[in-house]
């Protein structure tokens, strides 16, 4: 028998092609019509698409030369992050109202836990799923339709939402269970990558039920001890590792880390410097909103097919701009030997703790006054407002929300 409580009740919402249907939300002109969403002006790579758009074969990760082949008149957008946030926001209040237990997985999609409500206060789970609908449609508008999965863990429950026709409901219980896991492709399985996905196809599998054909052992030589057991649950329906991480608390953040890829291979110093600094403000912006300071920094850079990475552990706790940027890149990046021209940069402060009487020097009191001041200027008008030197005359990197909420802590204040 497989290892699933059916008493537990977990929804898993999904809004539909969310960054697209906002903008048709906002803009009736762009309603019925294929749009993408590129990721700033003058970018060519679709990160989402309109229903629409989808319908005409282009998907997410396609270039804006393949969608016009495909779609002539497509709308190319570029993507308003804060947007996307602020509704995520306005939507966590939704399932709030529904349950404490939430988690949000990405900007669009959230799990909802009502296994310890569901006998008294939502007995009918799929009249609840239709109300959760109705309401992120009075929420955010009626061109924002989303699709519900009702299962016994997470792991089901974004599959049943993956496989449901659009802006509909669907459940998956001890009933159809066998039948959906012997026809649901890998790619709507999470927690199956393509890589992995691959491999399955080699020795004939297509899709989760047919992996119970192989014994653990069989799959621990293809596959290693981890995921030989992963994949056990999958093809039975348990939780994975993956998923059951969502229930431990987030208790504090350990890293906070921001990387971009840039437009370009990068030589020229200033350029490199000037990136390097702004990643570092990011950072440490984030580190400070959340009252924490940490004892290690790292840089990590990528060429085209090279990479470096260094670190620096110190016993102080660190939460200045320019103090980071000493270590970063007077300390690690200067000592680096550059053999390769760069196409990615990454910062990461980690080992954090909160802020408490961790520094009382007198000159860590003085230089925390001074940011104090810009924080301030900061967050009243925006990061970057105040820039230090090596930013000038730079073209700034602005802070974006990726699909995948990574430091949700400091997005949606967990
Ligand atoms: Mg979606």
């Amino acid at each position: 028998m497989p290892d699933i409580n059916w008493q537990n009740k977990i929804l898993h919402i999904d809004i539909n092609s969310y960054f697209a249907a906002l903008l048709q939300q906002e803009n009736p002109k762009l309603r019925n019509k294929p749009v993408g969403i590129v990721k700033d002006v003058g970018r060519t790579c679709i990160i989402a698409a309109s229903k629409e758009a989808k319908k005409l074969g282009v998907s997410t990760g396609s270039n804006a030369y393949e969608a016009k082949l495909k779609a002539p008149d497509i709308v190319l957008v570029p993507a308003q992050f804060d947007r996307y946030l602020d509704a995520t926001k306005r939507l966590k209040k939704i399932f709030m109202n529904v349950s404490p237990n939430i988690y949000i997985y990405s900007l669009d999609e959230a799990f909802v836990n009502i296994s310890h409500c569901q006998k008294y206060l939502y007995p009918d789970v799929e009249q609840l799923a239709k109300n959760i609908q109705q309401q992120i449609q009075l929420e955010l508008g009626e061109w924002v339709t989303s699709n519900v999965g009702i299962s016994a863990n997470y792991f089901l429950a974004k599959i049943a939402s993956n496989i449901a026709p659009k802006g509909t409901v669907l459940t998956i219980d001890e009933n159809n269970l066998d039948g959906i896991l012997a026809e649901v492709p890998f790619a709507e399985v999470c927690g199956v990558g393509l890589r992995l996905e691959k491999k399955l196809k080699k020795l004939g599998v297509t899709n989760p039920y047919q992996i119970r054909f192989y014994s653990q052992a069989e799959l621990e030589l293809f596959f290693g001890p981890f995921w030989s057991r992963e994949l056990l649950k999958i093809a039975y329906g348990e939780e994975t590792n993956h998923l059951a991480l969502l229930e431990k608390p987030l208790s504090q953040m350990k890293s906070v880390s921001r990387s971009i890829t840039g437009y370009h291979l990068y030589d020229d110093e200033k350029e490199i410097k000037a990136i390097i600094y702004n990643l570092i403000s990011e950072v440490i912006h984030k580190v400070r909103k959340m009252n924490l300071a940490g004892r290690q920094v790292s840089i990590f850079l990528n060429g085209q097919d090279q990479f470096w990475a260094d670190h620096l552990t110190v016993k102080h706790f660190i939460n200045h701009e320019q103090e980071m940027f000493e270590i970063i890149y007077n300390k690690l990046y200067k000592n680096w030997k550059r053999h390769f021209k760069i196409i990615k940069f990454g910062v990461r402060m980690s080992l954090l703790e909160k802020m408490g009487q961790n520094s009382l020097l007198p000159n860590w009191q003085k230089t925390e006054k001074i940011h104090q001041a810009m924080d301030d200027v900061n967050d009243k008008y925006g990061l970057f407002t105040l820039r230090t030197g090596a930013l000038l005359n730079q073209p700034i990197i602005k802070p974006e929300v990726t699909g995948f909420l990574g430091d949700r802590i400091y997005q949606l204040g967990e």
